[in-house]
């Protein structure tokens, strides 16, 4: 354990809170608009919105859900954020990857708990949220990041929702170059050219261990899947995108939504076969 570490009772921030607000949570605002804002709750602490007071002194102690009024007579609720709403409405340095896509990345990929993950790189940090809390307690999780400053955002979104965790180690290294935490049981990838860490993701990942890669566009999904195939150490190599599309649902309008995100990435898995050596064929 690190300085700063948490002992047992701080294992909370892997597996959300229950019970009354506290000060030093972060909470959401729901306005009746189904706006969102997030807040961090502190003693004495003041939220403005839209030049209307909200003290943080009326909310701590109280239980999630709640409704308070500010100063100017709007009235919203409090709750805890979820990992997919704080992703949706926490700074960003780089681009987030959204939480359908973090979803079907952490189940397909089967980060469970105890697991030893890498991924790299770290961005905003919303997919490392998602596998520190899939890993668990028992679980490391391994994170690197070339650039200082996407490492300092995301180091204080992630230590916002969930407190220093200990499980989770951040490198300021370049995957290009290799893994060093090794041996791996599930790679995760969100950067420009995954498919030059096919030998590195070979050497590091035990037999049946998981690539889950994530591009924006069909030729880098091309290349990290040919590349993929002609290392010899991966089957089921496969690739998907997930379209999410939320419904109207209001007496007779009863409709898929006008909007959605129609596009964000492509997913693609593989899992490792045995062999020692990565360009053995199977
Ligand atoms: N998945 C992240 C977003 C990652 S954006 C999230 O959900 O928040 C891609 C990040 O990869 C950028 O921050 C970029 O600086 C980093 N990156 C690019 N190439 C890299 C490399 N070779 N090694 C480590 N990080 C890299």
């Amino acid at each position: 354990m690190g300085p700063g570490a948490r002992g047992a009772a701080g294992d909370h921030h892997l597996t959300g809170r229950a019970g009354p607000l506290e000060a030093g949570e972060v909470v959401l605002f729901l306005d009746r608009r189904g706006r969102r804002y997030l807040a961090t709750l502190a003693a004495g602490g003041v939220h403005d919105l839209r030049g209307g007071k909200i003290p943080h002194d009326v909310i701590i102690g109280r239980e999630e859900g709640i409704a308070v009024e500010s100063s100017r007579g709007e009235r919203v609720r409090v709750f805890r954020p979820t990992l997919a709403e704080f992703v949706l409405e926490m700074p960003r340095g780089a681009q987030v990857i959204y939480p359908k896509d973090l979803a079907m990345m952490v189940l397909w990929g089967d980060v469970y708990p105890g697991a030893t993950v890498v991924e790299a790189g770290t961005g905003s940090g919303a997919l490392t949220m998602a596998l520190l809390r899939a890993a668990g307690s028992t679980g490391r999780v391994f994170s690197y990041e070339i650039r200082d400053d996407f490492a300092r955002q995301a180091r204080r979104n992630l230590t916002r929702l969930m407190g220093e965790a200990e499980t989770l180690t951040l490198r300021g290294h370049d995957i290009y170059d290799g893994i060093p935490d090794v041996p791996i049981d599930r790679l995760f990838l969100d950067l420009p050219e995954p498919w030059r860490v096919v030998p590195h993701a070979a050497e590091a990942l035990r037999p049946g261990g998981m690539w889950v890669s994530y591009v924006p566009t069909v030729p880098q999904a091309a290349q990290t899947v040919e590349t993929l195939r002609a290392a010899g150490a991966f089957v089921m190599i496969d690739t998907f995108e997930t379209l999410l599309r939320p419904w109207n649902i209001e007496g007779l309008s009863v409709r898929p939504a006008h909007r959605m995100v129609a596009h964000t990435g492509l997913i693609t898995m593989a899992r490792r076969v045995a062999g020692t050596q990565a360009a053995e064929h199977s």
